[in-house]
């Protein structure tokens, strides 16, 4: 019935705005008395940060593209385009028994595998 509700900064009830969650479990409305979870607060921050995480992650995602395709070019053909030119970077493996790994990255479609190089 309230046209207030939905908008958590303001009293359901009687249309107040609600002080700002502070230390208590609940925010109070001044004028009437309405108690608010602060929970419901938290979900609200909560669905704004899911908002805003995938544009952050997208971001960090094309630096990592990026950084693969920097590195040697050998004449490698990309089994998945069949074109020639890939770029490549060893990792150590944790111990010198087992080597590095080779990670191939097409330069054209960005198709990767890596190969394991026992020593
Ligand atoms: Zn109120
Ligand atoms: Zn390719």
């Amino acid at each position: 019935m309230s046209c207030f509700a939905g908008d958590p900064n303001f009293c359901p009830e009687c249309g107040n705005v609600l002080p700002l969650p502070g230390m208590q479990d609940v925010v109070r409305c001044p004028r009437c008395s309405f108690s608010i979870p602060v929970t419901e607060f938290a979900g609200i921050e909560i669905r704004t940060s899911v908002v805003f995480n995938p544009e952050q992650s997208t971001v960090a995602l094309e630096e990592d593209d990026n950084a693969e395709l920097k590195g040697p070019v050998i004449d490698r053909r990309c089994s998945r385009c069949n074109k020639e030119g890939m770029v490549y970077h060893t990792r150590q493996m944790r111990s010198a028994d087992e080597g590095q790994t080779v990670f191939f990255t097409c330069i054209h479609c960005r198709y990767g595998w890596a190969v394991a190089q026992l020593l």
